[in-house]
């Protein structure tokens, strides 16, 4: 099959790509978090061809993406007065409910599961797209599974050519990791996946808000998806937190013990201040990979490029990644949890 890019889509190009989708093929399609691989939200067989397409594991449910809060009424049960305050304040946004869904919904679309998991993407192009398209498009990251998530047209191209029939490239997304997941229960909201909505944010809104014991613990998480490791750059990867002195200390003490002393590139993810506190301690980095993503301490710069320098790492066939994280607050906890996951649990905090 050949995978057509339509850069910068016209309305008459969004109404032949939404045509695609109603019919049952998956187009990808721009989303502010990541891009997704979408389908037919109502259609099994379509759904069938996310999971064959990304290689995703078939307990892992899908969100089904609507252009409006009116647009979820056929889709589930009931929506209690939190989830309608969460969506009049947080939609359209990163942030995906989980709902009882109605008969129209297949247990396709949720892994098996009751509940439905639901969103009403920022994105203008995306959404103009769902409008179009008329029936909630299920939408996973437009990654093969394991790999990290695409933030580019280009990043979906090389997981994705030949496996679907259209990619929409609207430009690079603008938050860079994945929505939060939240389930609502009366006056409570509990964190199943944290992303760019963050528990501060929720907190305006709802008196109490958790995050799911499993993202701390060896529960079992109540969303399936976030059992599996994803986001998993081609090397090894390690990751420190702490000042820009010590950090730079550590990688120092780090690439210098020998373990990576195999010659070829390390891939290196750091912010302005880290990358100068390691040139005043003489370590050169000229003949390294290296991605700045901001300055030290900015979640919101490092979730951006995340993604990004992953696949540029993996591009450049690093032997190993050193990245920067950040303290675990605002969008911090976001980055981490995807960073706890590429890095396989290695991360130092100094
Ligand atoms: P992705 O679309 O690949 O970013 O992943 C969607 C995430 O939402 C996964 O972690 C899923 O497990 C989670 N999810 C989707 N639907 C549900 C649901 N009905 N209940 C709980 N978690 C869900
Ligand atoms: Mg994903």
């Amino acid at each position: 099959m050949e995978t057509k890019i339509i850069r910068n889509p016209s309305d008459a190009d969004l109404s032949i790509v939404a045509e695609a989708l109603r019919n049952g093929e998956l187009v990808a399609i721009p989303t502010e978090t990541v891009y997704g691989l979408g389908a037919n939200g109502l259609d099994v067989e379509a759904m069938d061809k996310i999971y064959a397409a990304k290689g995703r594991p078939s307990d892992n449910p899908l969100i089904l993406h609507v252009p409006s809060i009116e647009s979820i009424w056929p889709l589930v049960k009931a929506v209690p007065e939190t989830a309608m305050k969460l969506m009049t304040v947080f939609w359209p946004g990163s942030l995906t409910i989980t709902l009882e869904k109605s008969d129209l919904v297949p247990y396709r679309a949720t892994g098996g599961l009751e509940r439905v998991a639901l969103r009403c993407p920022d994105h203008e192009v995306g959404r103009r797209l769902l409008e179009l398209a008329g029936v909630p498009i299920a939408a996973p990251s437009a990654n093969i599974s394991g790999r990290p998530s695409p933030t580019t047209a280009e990043a979906v191209f090389r997981d994705m050519n030949g496996r679907i029939p259209y990619i929409v490239d609207a430009g690079p997304s603008n938050v860079g990791v994945e929505s939060t997941v939240v389930e609502v229960h009366d006056d409570a909201v509990i964190i199943l996946r944290p992303g760019s909505i963050t528990k501060e944010m929720l907190e305006t809104v709802v008196s109490t808000v958790t995050y799911d014991k499993a993202l701390s613990t060896d529960a079992k998480p109540k969303a399936p998806g976030m059992k599996y490791k994803h986001y998993a750059p081609d090397a090894p990867m390690k990751t420190f937190v702490g000042s820009p002195k010590d950090m730079a200390l550590a990688i120092m003490d780090y690439v210098r013990s020998g373990d990576m002393d195999q010659g070829g590139k390390i891939g290196f993810l750091l912010s302005y201040e880290v990358q100068e506190e390691l040139g005043r301690l003489g370590y050169p980095l000229d003949k390294q990979s290296v991605h700045i993503f901001g300055h030290h301490g900015d979640g919101l710069s490092l979730a951006h490029d995340f993604y990004r320098s992953l696949i540029a790492f993996n591009e450049d066939k690093v032997h190993y990644i050193i990245a920067e994280g950040v303290p675990l607050e605002g969008i911090g906890v976001a980055v981490m949890n995807r960073m706890e996951k590429a890095t396989n649990g290695d991360i130092v905090y100094l």
